[in-house]
């Protein structure tokens, strides 16, 4: 299988990376979303096949064995994600680049996978308040799950530097702007 490349976009949850991924997206057709693996439960208004693959956590751990995942992580205690093999494939063989929305954890793996045909782009929040702000507004998460997350931001941004590039998610179109001409940069090189 001939490989075509892999656009990485990392952030703590709550810096903005959804909206960034979801334009780019929708701007640049050259580019595919890479749908995960996760045993979370599913969210209002997320679909089956198309946010995520939703596994039972037997059907996880059933694919970890099969060798599935070019990369799997527990983000959080007992709720595993994974990049599935078969969707790198997928978006490769439709002659596209594969947009991945992961942790960073999943990103580091991600960049040692694959060091050549890889972007990792780490989306920065403006700081630890506005990220707590807009994990309360996004209204998904109970109190003790957003201080889980919080608490991991913490331990990520120090990562900020590590990648090929940042953007500080202030201004979401200027994040956007800036996003779009990174990877463009990236594709056609
Ligand atoms: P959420 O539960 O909010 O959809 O995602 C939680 C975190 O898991 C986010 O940081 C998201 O980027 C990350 N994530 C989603 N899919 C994957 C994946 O396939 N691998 C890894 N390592 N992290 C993922």
């Amino acid at each position: 299988m001939k490989q075509g490349k892999l656009i990485v976009l990392t952030a703590p949850s709550g810096a903005g990376k959804t909206t960034i991924k979801t334009n780019l997206l929708d701007r640049m057709d050259e580019l595919s979303f890479s749908i995960s693996a996760t045993t979370r439960s599913i969210r209002e208004g997320e679909v089956d096949g198309k946010d995520y693959y939703f596994y039972t956590p037997e059907e996880f751990k059933g694919k970890i064995g099969e060798n599935a995942f070019v990369e799997w992580e527990e983000v959080y205690n007992d709720q595993y994600y994974g990049t599935l093999r078969s969707e790198l494939d997928r978006i490769w063989s439709l002659g596209k680049h594969a947009v991945l929305d992961i942790d960073v954890q999943g990103a580091l793996n991600i960049k040692e996978t694959y060091p050549d045909n890889s972007f990792i782009l780490f989306i920065k929040p403006p700081s630890l308040e506005t990220l707590k702000k807009r994990l309360q507004l996004r209204d998904t998460e109970s109190d003790a799950s957003i201080a889980k997350r919080i608490n991991k931001a913490v331990s990520e941004l120090e990562f900020a530097d590590s990648f090929d590039s940042y953007i500080i998610n202030d201004d979401l179109d200027l994040a956007i702007l800036e996003a779009k001409d990174l990877v463009s940069k990236f594709i056609h090189t």
